[in-house]
């Protein structure tokens, strides 16, 4: 039977077959590994897998339980896949969620103060890894007249980078049925640094739930060294959600000098007019992106986010 991973803590996992919600604990049977993977968890939330449900005393088949769970036999293949890894030079790194249709990445203006080379690094993943996104500009209810300027200034920035960009308040509600609407019938990733709002857009999303309330307690099968990952929730108006909660090193990803470009979909739009190939966009002559940025149709704050990364990779190496 197939099932999907709602929770992973520990050794336990938590399954559910979609579109049921019907919550069930299970634990590896043998060595599951992806092919190739350097996961340190080969099993992920949203992972599609293969199942059998535990036996009672005569061989009969039973309910899982927490003390008689079922086995996952198989990890089916991963349509994508995003990835965090520990430090740059790290050579772990852990699956945050597999199978992803899309993801809506939060900030704010202020309160806090939106990182935009942050911010693009977490864009540059959702590239690499394939994933749709939507830039969430929360908190919509403090940017008063003062504030007009600089949220203009992001949504050019981002819409012009062709990036959508939803503004939303939890607290007013301003934006939340669309989000609603989107999430439909789709696994999104929710994330963002915290104090961006991400619970309460969440509960405002469904009022039952609350990030830490999940539907079954696993307390008790938690050992004292686990820590909770990362978690799926199921939207009463359709559609699921997966918190990624502490996501620092989540912008982190494995590519060339020369890849990096590729990911800013703006540059890569105009890179095919560069004198040079390979062109690193920064001090070749006849360069098309610098060309772009001069005359403003690539944003200056993108710009930078790109040799800065472009810079970081020199130096690792
Ligand atoms: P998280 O760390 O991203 O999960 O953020 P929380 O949901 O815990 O929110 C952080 C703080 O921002 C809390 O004090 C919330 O009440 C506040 N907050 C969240 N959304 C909004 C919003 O849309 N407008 C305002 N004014 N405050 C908000
Ligand atoms: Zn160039």
């Amino acid at each position: 039977m197939e099932a999907t991973v709602v929770k992973h803590t520990g050794s336990h996992y938590l399954l559910t077959v979609l579109p049921e919600w019907n919550l069930f604990p299970a634990v590896l049977r043998g060595k599951i590994r992806q092919k190739g993977s350097t996961a340190t968890n080969p099993v992920a939330v949203g992972d599609r897998v293969l199942f059998s449900m535990p036996e009672g005393a005569e061989g009969e088949a039973v309910c899982a339980t927490p003390e008689n769970p079922a086995a996952i036999t198989e990890v089916l293949p991963r349509r994508n896949y995003i990835i965090r890894r520990s430090t740059n030079l790290s050579r772990q790194s852990h699956i945050i969620a597999a199978n992803v249709d899309m993801a809506f990445i939060i900030v704010t203006i202020d309160f806090p103060e939106v990182k935009l080379p942050f911010l693009d690094r977490l864009l540059v993943t959702c590239e690499v890894y394939g994933v749709p996104v939507t830039v969430v500009l929360n908190k919509s209810d403090l940017y008063g007249p003062e504030y007009s300027q600089r949220v203009e200034a992001f949504h050019n920035i981002y819409e012009g980078a062709g990036y959508p960009v939803t503004d939303v308040s939890a607290v007013s509600g301003e934006g939340i049925d669309g989000l609603r609407e989107a999430c439909k019938g789709r696994v999104c990733l929710f994330s963002g640094v915290s104090g961006v709002g991400k619970s309460s857009l969440i509960k405002a999303l469904d009022p039952s739930l609350g990030p830490r309330t999940g539907e079954i307690s696993m307390s008790h099968l938690q050992g004292k060294h686990t820590t909770t990952f990362y978690e799926m929730y199921r939207l009463a108006s359709g559609g699921y959600i997966i918190d990624t909660p502490g996501i620092r090193g989540f912008g982190l990803v494995d590519l060339d000098k020369d890849e990096i470009a590729l990911y800013f979909p703006e540059m890569l739009r105009v890179s095919g007019d560069c004198r040079f190939t390979p062109c690193t966009h920064t001090h070749e002559p006849g360069c098309a992106v610098k060309a772009a940025v001069e005359a403003g149709t690539i944003s200056y704050e993108r710009y930078s986010s790109y040799v800065g990364m472009l810079e970081e990779e020199q130096k690792y190496r």
